[in-house]
């Protein structure tokens, strides 16, 4: 238990809420929006159908600004009935686009409903393809279908996909794991570095690269919190997870990169020196920022998995009460430190909650009238038809929230929703 644990505890010992049954999320394959701006040499082909094609496209449209680093490998009716040799058509696939495109050093067959359906074995095609284009591209799979996913897996599936293949090493290095925009984590090497802590890889690289390797003296410290079967291929290479609340916030930041810190041997001194500034510049910007959060309430469906970290901010740093907490899954050893901090608060709440069974769910929220819902599109638009005040879960993906210099930009998303309800109110009234 956290020395700062709220008093009254906090929730890893709640009861947990677990409801299976009709979900409401984007599948796997939204993940490769943000991977391939992050990994500038990879290439990610969908194995799919149109509706996957269309997925990608609709949801990366307004973000190609060169030629595209994925694309679906479409499944038409006479592959998906077995009359066609799925896989001699994707290698002429692969052959004509690594043809044409030299600059792909990693290529990701990327698993959907329709490839998973018919049971094409991308693990066999991947080793055949990097067996024909090695050494210069490296191919890897992995699956984004919706099936049994949400959509930060697919990061977390690409992510676990790789740890395998990177080099074995005996040396002390530390490897920090997550896709962040690369300003956050310029910001997140440049503190570190500050502290003297510069035996640092990362996972994911912007390039491929042929230092990033695992091994028993490897200690590494993930920055998203969906990232589950990634922690557990580290484990099995043999690396020692440092456990710490996610850096988002003041209060976040500071103590993931005091566990990090203390790994490293950092002096409570030189710790001070680094933080003192940022943490300062951080807390005045959450306080302007959550002005119209304080005394709010907030409910969270299960989407992104950053549920719990951004409860653990809004009622520490924002002076919101949180009603539900609800995540897709939870890792104890992934979310217990944030759930060490949430105020269980008293026999009021929150109610955490795993998985999900969505008209259930509903039934909640309405009963409970959250002054902000946070939850997928799809419910989104119901819920404000309904008075409800609401903010898109998968905007907090793609906007960079972690870290000091982003905190009052973290609870900006959440205070305009809040503070454009109170402004229509005001004029109608
Ligand atoms: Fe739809 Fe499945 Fe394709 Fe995702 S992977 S777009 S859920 S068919």
């Amino acid at each position: 238990m956290n020395d700062l644990a709220p008093i009254g505890g906090g929730c890893r010992t709640a009861p947990v809420l677990k409801q299976r049954g009709q979900r409401e999320v984007f599948c796997g394959l939204t993940g490769i929006i943000w991977l391939h701006r992050k990994m500038q040499d990879a290439f990610f082909l969908v194995v799919g159908s149109r509706t996957c094609a269309h997925l990608l496209q609709s949801a990366a449209g307004v973000m190609i600004f060169a030629e595209p680093r994925f694309g679906t490998a479409i499944l038409e009716e006479q592959d998906l009935a077995g009359m066609k040799d799925a896989h001699a058509e994707l290698d002429r696939e692969v052959a004509r686009l690594l043809a044409r495109r030299p600059d792909i050093r990693q290529l990701f067959l990327v698993g959907s409903c329709p490839s998973e359906v018919i049971k094409i074995d991308l693990a066999r095609a991947a080793e055949r393809l990097s067996q024909l284009h090695a050494p210069h591209v490296r191919v890897l799979n992995y699956s984004g279908s919706g099936i049994e996913t949400t959509f930060t897996e697919g990061e977390d599936a690409c992510l676990a996909s790789m740890v395998p293949v990177l080099k074995d090493t005996t040396a002390r290095e530390l490897l920090l794991v997550g896709a962040l925009p690369d300003v956050v984590e310029d910001q997140m090497l440049s503190l570190l570095g500050q502290m003297g802590i510069d035996n640092i890889r990362l996972l994911p690289a912007r390039r491929i690269d042929g230092t990033t390797a695992v091994g028993p003296n490897t200690v590494f410290a993930l920055t998203q919190p969906f990232l589950g079967e990634t922690h557990a291929a580290l484990e099995r290479r043999g690396a020692r997870h440092i456990a710490a609340p996610f850096p988002f916030g003041e209060e976040g930041t500071t103590l993931w990169l005091q566990a990090v810190a203390t790994e490293c041997g950092v002096s409570a001194d030189t710790f001070a020196a680094v933080t003192d500034a940022p943490r300062a510049r951080a807390r005045k910007a959450i306080a302007q920022a959550s002005e119209h959060l304080n005394g709010k309430s907030v409910f969270f469906f299960p989407d992104s998995q950053l549920e719990i970290p951004l409860a653990r901010f809004l009622t520490r740093e924002c002076g919101m009460t949180a009603i539900e907490v609800g995540s897709p899954y939870i890792h104890d050893a992934l979310h217990g430190p944030d759930l060490d901090l949430l105020p269980a608060n008293d026999r009021w709440g929150p109610q955490i909650s795993e998985g999900q069974d969505v008209d259930l769910q509903l039934d909640r929220a309405r009963a409970a009238r959250p002054d902000l819902t946070v939850c997928g599109l799809g419910l989104a638009n119901p819920l404000e038809a309904e008075g409800l005040t609401t903010k898109w879960a998968i905007e907090l993906v793609f906007t960079p929230v972690h870290f000091y210099e982003q905190a009052g930009d973290l609870a900006g998303l959440f205070s305009r929703p809040v503070r454009r309800k109170s402004l229509l109110k005001l004029e109608a009234a």
